[in-house]
């Protein structure tokens, strides 16, 4: 009975062009990569546009060397969950660290890290979310912060995608006495940036605190990479930020940086902290050198190259927008390192993708639930590693399927 419940519902999926696909690479994240369709077929050279890798750092070298010393160090495993025994001092220099790089947005900041970001976010709406809060969610939030929310035992009221007359609307009639403002610094769907001055002032006006999910800011923006705070000048007690360290940081795991007593009480009361076990000690040490290498000249001239790659595309994806405009495609409003090329459709994404592939490029079609329905896209991401040639092959690939498709 089940089997059949899930198979009937699996061929929906594939119908509705909904079906997600899984392929294997056989070689480290970068954008040439040797990928295989299944376990079958051998693998083929494939031009990538899909890792949040934006600064290319996941194979680097020296992050390499870093992993394989701290696995010598410390070993392969941990052991046992944070407040067992498996916190140690890598985890506890990581996180001076990162607490060091917070305090220019958040006085006195102290920091917790985490297994994954999903986790983390878990953790900030279940364990500050209680009866006494009301949670504000920006529609297009991240799944992780959707399934927090769901968790909570707070009031979840949403607003549209970044309209803060909603959200203030909402605030003003908002009777507990615990706000949170919640939302995406970048959207890893659509690459556009919340507003984070006009939420500070939002939050200061009515007493909220703000909890900013900076996945695809940290390591990127910001002149030192310290990430969208640090892009917006903006600092105050009232910031719970959550960074992942497995995208532009190029290894794995997360952290929160906040006021110390919210801290302390994630620390004390998190569920997706205390049960479960601490990252490899490894992983925490090489971390220590990816910021070093985010921070210093190298992170600086990667930056450089990403944003040089973001202007060449969204220049190139425009001319030939504007060249065919009846095969209906949209390039969404983004400066950052994620860069959506709307399709509509959920079939003609796919197609779209597919036809891609043909010629060795890899960019998933992004479907509902992930995006709403009726905007089917590309999301191309870029990275740092990429050139100029391959952003190059990518508009000539998409040139070839333009001039198919109209
Ligand atoms: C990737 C991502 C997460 C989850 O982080 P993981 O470390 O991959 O679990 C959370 N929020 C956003 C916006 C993300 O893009």
């Amino acid at each position: 009975m089940l089997i059949d419940h899930l198979s009937q519902q699996l061929l929906e999926r594939s119908a509705a062009g909904l079906r997600r696909r899984r392929r294997t690479a056989a070689t480290a994240c970068a954008p040439r990569q040797q990928v295989s369709d299944d376990n079958s077929t051998p693998p083929r050279a494939m031009l990538g546009f899909c890792s949040n890798d934006y600064l290319g750092l996941a194979s680097h070298p020296t992050l390499i060397e870093a992993l394989v010393e701290g696995a010598h160090r410390y070993g392969a495993g941990s052991g046992a969950s944070h407040l067992i025994s498996g916190h140690g001092e890598a985890h506890a220099a990581l996180e001076d660290l990162l607490a060091h790089w917070m305090t220019s947005s958040i006085p006195h900041a102290r920091v917790l890290t985490f297994s994954t970001g999903y986790m983390a976010n878990l953790a900030l709406l279940t364990a500050l979310g209680d009866s006494s809060a009301t949670v504000f969610c920006d529609k297009l939030n991240h799944a992780s912060l959707i399934d927090g929310a769901l968790l909570a035992k707070a009031q979840v009221r949403r607003y549209p995608h970044c309209h803060l007359t909603t959200l203030e609307r909402q605030l003003k009639v908002c009777a507990t006495p615990i706000r949170l403002i919640v939302t995406d610094t970048v959207f890893g769907m659509d690459g556009d940036q919340a507003d984070l001055a006009a939420l500070l002032a939002l939050a200061e006006r009515y007493d909220a605190w703000l909890i900013l999910d900076d996945a695809h800011g940290f390591g990127v923006l910001g002149q030192h990479g310290h990430g969208s705070l640090a892009q917006a000048g903006l600092r105050s007690e009232r910031f719970i930020l959550m960074g992942t360290l497995g995208k532009a940081a190029g290894v794995s795991g997360a952290f929160i940086a906040a006021h110390p007593v919210i801290i302390e009480w994630l620390l004390q009361t998190a569920r997706t902290y205390v049960f479960t076990t601490a990252v490899p000690p490894a992983l925490a040490h090489a971390l220590r050198t990816s910021l070093q290498l985010i921070a210093g000249d190298e992170g600086m001239r990667r930056r450089v190259l990403l944003r040089q790659h973001i202007a060449q595309l969204r220049s190139g994806l425009q001319d030939l927008i504007d060249a065919y405009p009846a095969a209906g495609w949209v390039l969404g409003a983004s400066d950052t390192a994620i860069q959506p090329l709307i399709v509509g459709d959920n079939a003609r994404a796919l197609a779209l993708s597919d036809r891609l592939d043909t010629q060795g490029m890899w960019i998933p079609a992004i479907r509902p639930p992930t995006v709403p329905t009726g905007t089917a896209r590309l999301r191309i991401t870029l990275s740092a590693s990429h050139t100029a040639d391959d952003v190059q092959c990518l508009l000539a690939a998409l040139h070839t399927v333009a001039k198919e498709w109209t």
